[in-house]
């Protein structure tokens, strides 16, 4: 039996701890304390249990980037204090915020999960319960008095997926989250089952927070009819360093000559960086695979293989923010730092 792990459980807010405001008829966050006291099968985890609660809980749909400086430090300011963290999150932008704190925790060693619900804890049929429980098991889960899953994660509904490969896919089912380009780190039923290949190993580092992050970013999504009005309005807007383009399948984008042109211009003339994602859920961009794709590479359009949205403009704030150069932001952005892409 390993020893008894230290869990510290931070609850940011999100739908697992809201109440029904009944004169506004909304869902709002409130003392989520209370309800966890209340579950007796947290007693039979081997772990002791800590809570710390965000002062103003929010929706997700308000996270920002001092959101994520905040959440750091009190991860990184009770680091050697706990064994395993729990974020309670909500779903919204959960895989934004999962994927930034994967790259702000350089040398992560333990476990950070993240989870929340679709359903409050205090509803009959929520969701919450079990995903808070499994999330709790597997960030005290060790062998040889080590973290099973170093890493930062996103547990939800029977599986546990590398926060930075997931996008909400779902706004109603339980099963709210996909990985679709990198396998689960764990699947749970009767057992907990760990797929050690695929989980990050510990380096035994000392931990490295990174708190900068440059937000003069944005994403374009492509679709038929785009104009150009719109492409060149994005791309002059003032001080903007970097743009992630949401392109069709493997990376393609129309031959229009005003289209490359607008592109080529924003790259040589205005340093800036395009990042060429796919809007594809599963599958990577392969620049100069189909005639559509070659002109943005010979553009200097960078391709980011199979790495998400939620991922990509992540990873672009956290670098421009370090204050690299244009080409090295722009190399980094091609090589996976916490196993993001598969390249
Ligand atoms: N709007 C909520 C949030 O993201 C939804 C949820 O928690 O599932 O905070």
């Amino acid at each position: 039996m390993e020893d008894k792990a230290n869990i510290l459980v931070i609850y940011t807010g999100g739908t697992i701890g809201m109440a029904y405001n009944k004169e506004s008829g909304t869902l709002k966050p409130f003392d989520f304390e209370q309800v966890y006291r209340n579950i007796p099968a947290l007693e039979n985890l081997n772990c002791y249990i800590d809570v710390h609660s965000f002062d103003p809980l929010i929706d997700s749909s308000n996270v920002n980037p001092p959101f994520w400086v905040k959440l750091a430090q009190v991860i990184t300011v009770n680091y050697e204090k706990y064994d395993g963290f729990v974020v309670l999150h909500g779903t919204d932008t959960m895989a934004y915020s999962a994927s930034m704190l994967s790259f702000m925790l350089e040398n992560l060693n333990k476990p950070v999960v993240f989870t929340g619900s679709q359903l409050p804890m205090g509803v009959t049929r929520t969701d919450g319960r079990d995903n808070f429980i499994n999330a709790i098991e597997i960030a005290s889960a060790k062998s040889d008095n080590t973290p099973v899953v170093p890493e930062v994660s996103i547990y939800f509904e029977n599986k546990l997926f590398r926060g930075n490969r997931t996008n909400k896919f779902n706004s109603e089912n339980f099963n709210a989250f996909l990985s679709g380009n990198f396998p689960p780190l764990a699947e749970v039923g009767v057992h907990i089952r760990y797929h050690h290949n695929y989980i990050i190993k510990p380096n035994f580092k000392r931990l490295k927070t990174h708190t900068r992050f440059d937000t003069n970013v944005a994403i374009l999504k492509l679709f038929p009819g785009i104009t150009e009005s719109v492409v060149s309005s994005m791309l002059n807007i003032p001080g903007l360093k970097a743009l992630i383009l949401e392109t069709y399948g493997s990376g393609n984008a129309p031959t229009d000559k005003w289209f490359i042109d607008v592109l080529e211009d924003a790259i040589k003339n205005k340093d800036i960086i395009i990042y060429n994602v796919t809007q594809c859920k599963g599958g990577s961009v392969e620049i100069g695979k189909y005639e559509t794709s070659a002109n943005l590479g010979k553009i200097g359009v960078i391709g980011g293989y199979d790495i998400t949205t939620e991922s990509a403009i992540a990873k672009t704030m956290f670098l421009l923010g370090q204050g690299f150069a244009k080409n090295e932001v722009e190399r980094l952005l091609q090589v996976p730092l916490r196993g993001e892409m598969s390249v």
